[in-house]
């Protein structure tokens, strides 16, 4: 029997329960159990934080030099780097995702926190050429205000660095809450924000459910800038919780990311990047190459060896070394890929590995590598994101052929094209409606690299220098530089 541990909330530098005193059982995917559990914010809870958070932008944040700001920031980049092991090995709990992997991710996000120190004192105003000669008028990039951050499960640490580096760094404060499926990640990275000195307000991490508690945040009059990851449907309530704060929203939300895979491609790197592509991180990922397009002279032969590496796949304990695949993150995922897959087979679908719940535990969620082959995509598996280990795979003939097939889906998030014919990737990854393409390649971030999507996928850029910017907003200065009194507006002629 887990021993259940009892984490609290981060409000303006303390360690609070819920005033409430409610709290969230969280499961370990891995084998059903509750390991932990959280304080379930109530409205209170929220408008203490925000109150906070806003205390702070007046008080301290928002007046320091940016330099002094960046200060804290690569103090918490160093934190992570010495606390990558153990964040890792929370993050796996809570979701299920493989330690080799979340480890890996909780180091390389210090990168993001140093990427927007080096910015932050690198954003300029400008002098505007103004058809006034006795004004002078300028711009500056001043911080919005209270930020309110919605995070999902999956990749909590990335998508919170995206989010928070850039606000703090241009002098925002920050309101973060956790997703109720995996909370206790980013509790204990509040504990490096404590660590590494950041005043008391700035950041407040909070956990509770979508409803009170993320809505009681993104509604708060006193929340000016809403940065939101997840699901297409949570955002249509984000997007009117915002009309009654009239802030400023990016969306960042889900795939049905098409991969192409041309006659004259490098099969192997082809092999590896697709698979990484839909089975790193069990399909759990945004930008998941979940329908696959091969062309028809190699489309026997290519399913055939893709179908034998899926097959090899190692599905097993997440903290494993071994592990390549571990469990997705909740039993109503699984209960909804096992239901697109039932409708794909019923319309024709062909399933070439997987297709069914692993049986190597009975109370984890573990779902092994699947390949179907789809007559055409618009079957369930082939249209719909399922954020799990499911490729839908289909053939076509032209390249004019594969860029329809490629935009004909709601989504805009993510594409990868496999070619060795560079006047080929050039055309395709134009004509691909992506928010990014992947050519030769696939799953790679960098801070460098903005990150988003089109269509339902959303709106706003994450990451790269743009991004800073979405967390100012434009102040106009108009300097009178006349010694003349100014005219009387009511004197005529
Ligand atoms: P979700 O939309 O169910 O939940 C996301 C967050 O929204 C959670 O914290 C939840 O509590 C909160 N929420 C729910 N209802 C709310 C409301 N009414 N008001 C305010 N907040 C509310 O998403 P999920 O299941 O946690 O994550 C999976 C989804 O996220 C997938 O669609 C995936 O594609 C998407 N995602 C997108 C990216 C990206 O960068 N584009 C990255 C990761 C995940």
């Amino acid at each position: 029997m887990t021993k259940i541990k009892n984490f609290k909330m981060f409000i303006d530098g303390e360690w609070v329960d819920s005033e409430s005193g409610k709290t969230i059982e969280t499961l370990n995917p891995e084998n059903n159990e509750v390991w932990a559990t959280v304080p379930e914010a109530s409205t209170k809870d929220v408008d203490k934080a925000v109150k906070a958070a806003q205390k702070a932008f007046e008080n301290s944040w928002a007046n320091l030099h940016p330099r002094d700001r960046a200060k804290y920031l690569r103090v918490l980049a160093d934190q992570l780097r010495i606390n990558a092991e153990h964040l890792g090995t929370i993050e796996t709990k809570d979701t299920g995702k493989i330690f080799k992997e979340t480890k890996t991710q909780a180091s390389y996000i210090a990168e993001y926190y140093d990427y927007f120190a080096g910015l932050a004192d690198k954003v300029e105003g400008t002098v505007v050429p103004i058809d006034k000669p006795d004004m002078q008028v300028t711009t500056t990039r001043i911080p919005i205000g209270v930020v309110a951050a919605i995070i999902p499960w999956n990749s909590q640490m990335l998508l919170t660095a995206v989010k928070l580096a850039p606000a703090l760094a241009m002098g925002n404060t920050v309101v973060i809450k956790a997703s109720e499926l995996a909370p206790v990640t980013l509790l204990e990275f509040a504990k490096l924000i404590e660590k590494s000195g950041i005043p008391r307000g700035v950041v407040n991490i909070i956990t509770g459910l979508g409803e009170p508690c993320g809505k009681a945040l993104t509604t708060h009059n006193l929340v000016e800038r809403i940065a939101f990851t997840g699901g297409p449907e949570t955002a249509k309530h984000i997007i009117k919780n915002s009309a009654e704060n009239l802030s400023q929203v990016s969306l960042e939300l889900g795939g049905k990311s098409p991969v192409v895979v041309f006659n004259d491609a490098e099969q192997e790197n082809a092999l590896n990047g697709i698979t990484a592509g839909i089975f790193g991180a069990s399909g759990q990922s945004c930008i998941a190459g979940s329908r696959l397009y091969i062309q028809s002279e190699i489309y026997n032969e290519f399913l055939d060896k893709l179908v034998a590496k899926a097959e090899k796949i190692k599905l097993g304990a997440p903290m494993d070394k071994d592990t390549q695949m571990g469990p997705l993150n909740s039993f109503k995922q699984l209960e909804n890929i096992e239901k697109n897959i039932k409708a794909t087979v019923e319309q024709g679908g062909i399933i070439r590995c997987g297709g069914k719940r692993s049986s190597i535990s009975n109370k984890g969620y573990y779902f092994p590598a699947t390949i179907i082959e789809c007559e055409n995509h618009n079957l369930p598996t082939a249209e719909n994101e399922l954020f799990g280990p499911v490729l839908s795979v289909m053939k076509f003939d032209t390249e004019e052929q594969a860029i329809k097939l490629m935009n004909d889906n709601k989504y805009g998030l993510s594409s990868g094209v496999y070619s060795s014919n560079l006047g080929r990737s050039m055309r395709v990854s134009k004509a691909v409606r992506a928010g990014i393409v992947f050519v030769n390649t696939y799953r790679l971030i960098s801070p460098m690299a903005p990150f988003g999507g089109i269509k339902d996928s959303g709106y706003g850029k994450e990451a790269g220098i743009e991004s800073i910017k979405e967390y100012t907003r434009i102040k106009t200065t108009w300097y009178n530089s006349s010694d003349k009194p100014m005219t009387d507006p009511f004197t005529m002629g």
